[in-house]
C-alpha cells in the first residue's frame, strides 16, 4: 500500500464534529473555533525504544500516544477537540495500523477528540499527536497558581506503571492479577480528562504526573514560587506497591510511588475551603482524590515518611538528558 492509500485506509473519515470544516484530505484542516474559548495546544512524541518497547502492542499503542496528549488537556482543565498524528513507520504494515488506529479511535471517541491530521512518512517507529483542545477564556489551570496554604491532591493511585517496568524488568516479582492490573496502567492509562474540566475553578494549579510526583510537583512550586510537603503514608497506591512500601523492597517501591512516570493522574492543588466540593467531585466520578500534603512558603519540597520525618534523598523524576 502506499501513502496514499494508507491515509484513505487508516486515517481519513468523514468528520463527526460540525466544527470540523475541513478535515484529513486537504493541506491543513479547518476547523470553527468557539466563541469565548480559548484554544489549548500541546504535542507529545512517542519513540520506540526510548517510550515503548520494540514489539507493543499496536492497539495499546495506538491509545497511549493519545492519552498522554489527553493528559495534558486534562491537566489544563481543557476539553480535547482535535488531534493530528505524525507517524513514522519503519513499513506500510496494515494488520499494525488497522490495530494501532483502533486503539487510537476507541479512546478518540470516549473523549469526543476527533483526528483532522497529520503526516505518515517511512523511517523508524516514532509516533507523534498533536493536540487541540479548549478552555473558556481565562479558565485555564496552570503550573503556575498554587499558594501557600493550598492543600495537594492527587487522583487515583500513583506507582503502578512504574511497578509493571520494575517487574517486566524483573528488578521486582508481582503475582499474575497484580502484574495485569500493573501493566494496564502503564499500557492503557486512562487521562483524567473528566476530573480537569470539573477542576476549573476549583483548582489553583495542576500538572499531569507523566515524569513522576516529586519531578511533577517540583515544577508545580517552581512555578508558583513556593514549596510544598507531601506525607508517604498518604499517598494512594495500589495494594501491591503498599505491601512493598511496607516490606523488603521498600527502596524500590519509594522510587515507583515518587518518582515513577507515566501514571498520568493529575497532581493539583485547592484550598482548604475547597475540601468539600473535591470529596463530592471524588464520588462523583468515582476517582480517588486524595489529599497528600500541602503548599508551604519555603521554596523546597519536603516529602515526611510515616513518623513524620523528611526523607533525607528524593528520588529523581524522569529526565530524557539526566547526566
Ligand atoms: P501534505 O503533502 O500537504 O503534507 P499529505 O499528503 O502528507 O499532505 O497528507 C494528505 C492529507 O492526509 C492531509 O490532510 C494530512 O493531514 C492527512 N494525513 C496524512 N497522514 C496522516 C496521519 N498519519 N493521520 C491523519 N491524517 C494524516
Ligand atoms: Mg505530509
Amino acid at each position: 500500500m502506499n501513502e496514499f492509500a494508507l491515509i484513505e485506509r487508516f486515517f481519513r473519515r468523514a468528520p463527526r464534529d460540525a466544527a470540523v470544516r475541513l478535515g484529513i484530505g486537504d493541506d491543513a484542516a479547518i476547523v470553527a473555533p468557539r466563541p469565548g474559548y480559548e484554544i489549548a495546544l500541546s504535542v507529545d512524541m512517542l519513540v520506540e525504544g526510548r517510550h515503548f518497547l520494540a514489539g507493543t502492542d499496536p492497539e495499546r499503542l495506538g491509545h497511549k500516544a493519545l492519552a498522554v496528549n489527553l493528559s495534558d488537556m486534562a491537566a489544563m482543565g481543557a476539553t480535547p477537540r482535535f488531534a493530528l498524528l505524525a507517524g513514522a513507520l519503519p513499513a506500510s504494515d496494515a494488520a499494525w495500523l488497522d490495530a494501532f488506529m483502533r486503539g487510537f479511535r476507541a479512546l478518540a471517541e470516549r473523549h469526543a477528540t476527533e483526528l483532522v491530521g497529520g503526516d505518515t512518512t517511512r523511517g523508524p517507529r516514532n509516533l507523534c499527536v498533536t493536540i487541540v483542545g479548549e478552555v473558556p477564556a481565562g479558565a485555564a489551570i496552570t503550573r503556575g497558581g498554587a499558594r501557600p496554604g493550598d492543600d495537594v491532591y492527587v487522583s487515583g493511585s500513583l506507582g503502578d506503571a512504574a511497578l509493571a517496568l520494575a517487574a517486566l524488568d524483573g528488578r521486582t516479582t508481582l503475582d499474575r492479577d497484580a502484574l495485569d492490573d500493573a501493566r494496564e496502567r502503564l499500557e492503557r492509562p486512562l487521562p483524567r480528562v473528566e476530573l480537569g474540566v470539573r477542576l476549573r475553578g476549583v483548582a489553583t494549579a495542576a500538572i499531569d504526573v507523566s515524569d513522576g510526583l516529586v519531578g511533577d510537583l517540583g515544577h508545580v512550586i517552581e512555578r508558583s514560587g513556593a514549596g510544598a510537603a507531601i506525607d508517604v503514608a498518604a499517598l494512594p497506591t495500589s495494594r501491591a506497591l503498599a505491601a512493598k512500601l511496607h516490606g523488603s523492597e521498600r527502596a524500590l517501591a519509594l522510587q515507583c510511588a515518587l518518582a515513577g512516570g507515566d501514571d498520568y493522574e493529575l497532581c493539583f492543588c485547592a484550598p482548604p475551603d475547597a475540601r468539600a466540593t473535591i470529596a463530592r467531585l471524588a464520588s462523583a466520578l468515582v476517582l480517588p482524590l486524595t489529599r497528600i500534603g500541602a503548599i508551604t512558603t519555603e521554596r523546597a519540597l519536603v516529602v515526611r515518611d510515616e513518623n513524620g520525618a523528611p526523607l533525607r534523598a528524593l528520588p529523581r523524576g524522569f529526565d530524557h538528558f539526566a547526566p
